[in-house]
């Protein structure tokens, strides 16, 4: 079994219910083989809790997490296996035929980024399927 990865952060913003200031916290995690996301808030001044999880995470989530975190890359280690690996992405990331060569050049230049999550989460399913491949972010 994996470790699960989680990145989170914590933002300033105000209470659905009644428009106090509150603090929003959202999480980007992978679990297993399964990348999920939520964000909650609990309001100080009334009490109210919201949470709200499912489906693609929003791009406004993703781009606080970027620009907190920073981006993470993803590496795939030689002896690359070009057809394993372009099988594997188109599988998971839904591209087409035409796209994925772009995409398998931007993987094999370290180009290709997103979340940590995100890029560890294609970096297993690439090991799964015998290919050495890795996620990290420039300064861990
Ligand atoms: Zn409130």
């Amino acid at each position: 079994m994996e470790p699960i990865l989680v990145e989170s952060i914590t933002y300033d913003g105000v209470c659905q219910e009644c428009g106090a200031e509150a603090k929003w916290c959202g999480v980007q995690a992978l679990v297993g083989e399964e990348l999920r996301w939520d964000v909650e808030s609990t309001c100080p001044a009334c009490g109210s809790a919201l949470a709200v999880c499912g489906g693609d995470l929003p791009d406004e989530l993703r781009g606080r997490l970027l620009s907190e975190h920073g981006w993470a890359t993803l590496q795939v280690g030689p002896p690359t296996r070009n057809a394993t690996v372009m099988r594997v992405l188109r599988a998971e990331l839904g591209i087409g035929l035409d796209g994925i060569k772009a995409v398998l050049e931007q993987v094999l230049t370290g180009q290709y980024s997103g979340t940590l999550p995100e890029m560890e989460f294609l970096a297993r399913k690439l090991r799964a399927s015998g290919v050495d491949a890795s996620a990290s972010r420039a300064g861990d």
